[in-house]
C-alpha cells in the first residue's frame, strides 16, 4: 500500500487530461451552483455502473452517504471503471492528500448504498482506507471531504446534520458497516458546518 502515491497522482492527471473541459460541467446541473466546492478531478465511471437522471427534478436530493472504500483509491477508481462491477459513487476522496475525484454526475444516481431508494435521493462520498484502521483517516481527507458535504448542502437544500449525513451502515438494509467505529462524526461535522 503506496500511502504516499505518487504512482496515483500522475495516473489520476493523465486519467483526468482528456476531460478538462467537461470538470466543472459535470459537477452540478447548474453551474452556478458550483460555488463552494473544493477542486474536484472527473474521472467517469463506466456508464454500465450508475443510471443516468436528471436530478433534483427527477428525485429529490436528500442525503449525503458517507463511505469508506475497503481498496486503494486506484483500486477503487478501477473498480468504478469496470462495466462488469455495477458499483460507483459521485465522489472519492484521497487518504494522503485529500485529492477528490468525481465519477458520477451529481444529477446521475451513483450505485453506492446497496438500496435503490437512497441511491436515488443521495450524493456518495468514498474515502480511501479501511474501517479498522484510523491512520487512513487523515486530516486533510476530513478537511477536503467536510468541504465538499458542505457544498453539496448547500447546493440540493441538504441540511448539515447526522439525520442527512449519513454513514453507509446507517441506510436501511445495509450490510456494509462503513464507515466505522473509527471515523471521527464530531471533527467531520465540525468541519461541514465550519465550510464556507
Ligand atoms: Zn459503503
Amino acid at each position: 500500500m503506496d500511502r504516499t502515491m505518487p504512482s496515483r497522482r500522475r495516473l489520476l492527471q493523465g486519467a483526468a487530461a482528456g476531460a478538462a473541459a467537461a470538470a466543472l460541467g459535470p459537477l452540478t446541473a447548474s453551474p452556478a451552483r458550483a460555488a463552494g466546492y473544493p477542486v474536484t478531478h472527473w474521472i467517469p465511471a463506466s456508464t454500465s455502473n450508475y443510471t443516468v437522471s436528471n436530478r433534483p427534478a427527477s428525485y429529490p436530493i436528500d442525503y449525503v452517504v458517507i463511505h469508506v472504500t475497503q481498496e486503494t483509491f486506484q483500486d477503487a477508481m478501477r473498480i468504478f471503471q469496470n462495466p462488469s462491477r455495477k458499483v460507483s459513487s459521485h465522489f472519492m476522496v484521497a487518504s494522503g492528500d485529500g485529492y477528490i475525484g468525481q465519477f458520477v454526475r451529481q444529477k446521475d444516481i451513483a450505485w453506492h448504498a446497496g438500496n435503490w431508494d437512497y441511491n436515488t435521493r443521495s450524493i456518495g462520498i468514498e474515502h480511501e482506507g479501511w474501517v479498522d484502521d484510523p491512520s487512513w483517516f487523515t486530516d486533510v481527507m476530513y478537511r477536503e471531504s467536510a468541504q465538499l458535504t458542505a457544498a453539496v448542502c448547500d447546493a440540493f437544500g441538504i441540511p448539515k446534520d447526522r439525520q442527512h449525513i449519513i454513514g453507509h451502515s446507517q441506510v436501511p438494509g445495509a450490510t456494509h458497516t462503513d464507515p466505522g467505529p473509527n471515523w471521527n462524526w464530531t471533527k467531520y461535522m465540525n468541519y461541514v458546518r465550519a465550510a464556507v
